[in-house]
């Protein structure tokens, strides 16, 4: 597999992995040149961000296990991925280590953001440390109530980790992907974007559509 972790920079060597990436299309590039510009693909904002990307010739799209039915235009690039289980671990040790400390507590709603964060000083008070100079609220859609923000809705993601490694990512604009978690023996098969939907648990449904991608891993 060429796999292989960034070596430009402390953090990223430890947890920013590069290999390729894929990404393919059923628009054809002229459909792709009509509705935006002259260029192929510049919904692609990222593409002068990554390395090695290049447009794969339609010549080379022949369907099968790369190229699903449909597929019209295509690119390849080097991917980046951060495994965010580590890069979260990474960072709350980070934390900890330069002298910060961690309280979970569950912030009441019905007083507010004023009453939520009264409750935040409180236990830093009853823990014995110097009073909080600044707060971020980084509750996500929790702010809903929390704010409160009413125009704040779910858009639900499932996803299904899977065993195994993929060698590389693969996108569609189908928002389907096959993303490797680096190092864990693991991969990422996705996805929804359900729109409203505040039903958290999964859909069986899903799973089996989403396996259905496996072949792209390989
Ligand atoms: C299936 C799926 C796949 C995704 N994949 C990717 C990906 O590959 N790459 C990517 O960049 N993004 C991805 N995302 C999006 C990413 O997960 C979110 O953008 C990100 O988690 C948002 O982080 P956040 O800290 O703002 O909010 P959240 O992760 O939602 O964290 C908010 C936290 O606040 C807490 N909270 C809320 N209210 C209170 C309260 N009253 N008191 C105390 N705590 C409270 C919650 O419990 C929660 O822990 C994905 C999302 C989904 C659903």
């Amino acid at each position: 597999m060429n796999l292989r972790p960034r070596t430009d920079g402390p953090v990223y060597s430890l947890l920013v992995y590069q290999f390729p990436g894929l990404l393919h299309y059923s628009q054809s590039a002229d459909e792709v040149r009509s509705a935006q510009s002259s260029e192929v693909a510049p919904q692609l904002w990222w593409r002068s961000l990554v390395e090695d990307f290049e447009e794969i010739p339609s010549s080379h799209l022949s369907s099968g296990i790369k190229f699903p039915p449909g597929t019209q235009t295509a690119a390849s690039f080097t991917a980046i991925c951060i495994n965010v289980p580590q890069h979260l671990t990474y960072l709350l040790s980070s934390i900890l280590t330069a002298g910060g400390k961690e309280f979970k507590a569950r912030l009441p709603t019905d007083g507010g953001l004023t009453g939520a964060l009264e409750s935040a000083a409180a236990l830093i008070k009853d823990a014995n440390l110097p009073e909080a100079g600044l707060y971020v609220n980084a509750t996500g859609l929790g702010a809903k109530e929390l704010v409160p923000d009413d125009r704040m809705y779910p858009v639900k993601g499932q996803t299904v980790l899977v065993r195994g490694e993929a060698k590389g990512a693969t996108t569609t604009d189908q928002n389907r992907y096959v993303i490797p978690r680096p190092g864990s023996g693991t991969t990422i098969l996705g996805g929804t974007r359900e729109v409203g939907i505040w039903y958290a648990l999964p859909s069986s449904a899903l799973f089996s559509s989403l396996t259905r991608l496996l072949p792209m891993g390989c």
